[in-house]
């Protein structure tokens, strides 16, 4: 009897055509149909993650993630709800489904306009962290258009890549958080005078990532390591905020509310403005007025403000977030078994240091150190279990110490 050619049960291939034909029970399987299969299952996986992830992130609705930011963002309450919204509005938009409706949500991009130190990339922090996806901080004043001395835009996406640990499905649900925007505003009406190395250019060039498009990134970055292998990230899911401080804005927007004016009208409208917060009138007309080019306002359609820290805020961001800078101090000693109080009359004059040599809530962090070091420096290893700091404690400290150097680097 002649000697029978076994063949693949799935695609019917005889054991010569194929390079591995593999036995189980009553079938046989040959390595093309082994990788087909693998490729399936891979797929399905990928399809599985993504899924759990975004219905994951669906679960927590926009008052879940503003209470979430109210744990770590002391006041912007305006800025907290619209971002709450916009970060619901976009995880919604990855888990649309496709439709013949023609309806298609476009990406919520946000752009935060307000002084440095108020907590802008404190709340993009926060969103990263609440909804455990990678973020990328990067400055906008160190990129230029591809071919000048600094960074190519692409940068950004390798900074992501990296934060995701290289997992590209990681990269591309993540969140970017470029800051100082208002740097590479253009600083001309007339962009063709001089070549705008840092300016226009860099917009043009931050668009494309802005709006989605699948870009060829050099995972070290830079232009170092010429040849390595590019990673394709698809900027589609990625979602972009942008903050700045805009120093000088509220010119535009006062101009823009025709406050400058003189007559009855002018007066009567100033009557109902709040001119010590101009930003909360802010408009993305003023954004363009400042020097952002229209299609990149566009891609930004989510326009926020974060207000001046006063003194209540400064005080609450020394005691109230979850990790309050307190907080961590008071961990700090308990760590040598001490306990740290301080009275509120102590902590009213730290806010009121900060205040008066206009160190923003990061001069916090300075001022606490100063008072703090000599104790953190002597007590451990002693018998001290206790350390109360009163209002003369912190003078002291503050005396003896670099507040007028932290003037200098204010
Ligand atoms: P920005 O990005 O606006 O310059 P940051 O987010 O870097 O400001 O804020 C600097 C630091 O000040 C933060 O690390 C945080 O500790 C503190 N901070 C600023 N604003 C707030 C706030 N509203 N609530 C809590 N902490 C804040």
């Amino acid at each position: 009897m002649a000697k029978e050619i076994l063949e693949c049960s799935f695609c019917g291939r005889k054991k010569p055509e194929t390079n591995l034909l593999i036995a189980g029970l009553d079938a046989h399987i040959c390595d093309r149909c082994i990788e087909q299969a693998h490729g399936i299952v891979e797929e399905e996986e990928v399809h599985k993650k993504g899924d759990v992830v975004t219905k994951e992130l669906m679960l927590k609705k926009p008052k879940t993630i503003k209470e979430f930011l109210d744990d770590y963002v002391i006041g912007q309450e305006h800025t907290k709800r619209v971002l709450s919204v916009a970060v619901y509005n976009h995880y919604k938009r990855l888990l649309q489904p496709k439709t013949d409706d023609d309806i298609e949500i476009q990406k919520s991009n946000i752009i935060m306009v307000g002084q440095t130190g108020t907590g802008k990339t404190l709340v993009a922090k926060t969103i990263a962290r609440m909804l455990n996806v990678p973020l990328a901080i990067v400055d906008a004043t160190v990129l230029t258009e591809a071919g000048y001395v600094g960074e190519d835009v692409e940068s950004i996406l390798t900074r992501l890549l990296q934060a995701a640990d290289y997992d590209l499905e990681k990269a591309q649900n993540g969140i970017v958080f470029i800051d100082e925007i208002d740097k590479i505003a253009r600083k001309s009406d007339n962009p063709s005078i001089t070549r705008d190395v840092s300016g226009e250019g860099v917009q043009q060039a931050l668009l494309k990532l802005l709006e989605g498009t699948v870009v060829n990134v050099p995972p070290k970055g830079g232009r170092k390591h010429p040849d390595q292998k590019f990673i394709e990230v698809n900027t589609e899911n990625i979602l972009f905020i942008a903050g700045g401080a805009f120093d000088g804005i509220n010119r535009h927007i006062s101009k823009r509310l025709n406050l400058q004016a003189v007559g009855f009208s002018a007066t009567q409208k100033e009557e109902f403005l709040d001119k010590d917060h101009m930003l909360k009138y802010i408009i993305p007309r003023d954004l363009k007025d400042f020097g952002l080019i229209p299609e990149i306002i566009g891609r930004l359609p989510v326009l926020t403000y974060m207000n001046p820290l006063d003194k209540a805020t400064l005080r609450a961001i020394l005691t109230e977030p979850k990790n309050a800078i307190i907080k961590q101090y008071k961990k700090l000693f308990e760590m040598d078994d001490i306990e740290l109080v301080l009275t509120e009359e102590a902590l009213d004059f730290i806010v009121g240091q900060a205040i008066e040599y206009k160190l923003g809530a990061r001069g916090l962090r300075s001022l606490c150190e100063a008072v703090l070091t000599d104790a953190m420096y002597e007590l451990p290893g002693t018998d001290t279990t206790f350390l109360s700091v009163n209002v003369e404690y912190v003078k002291e400290k503050l005396n003896k110490s670099t507040i007028k150097k932290l003037k200098a680097v204010s």
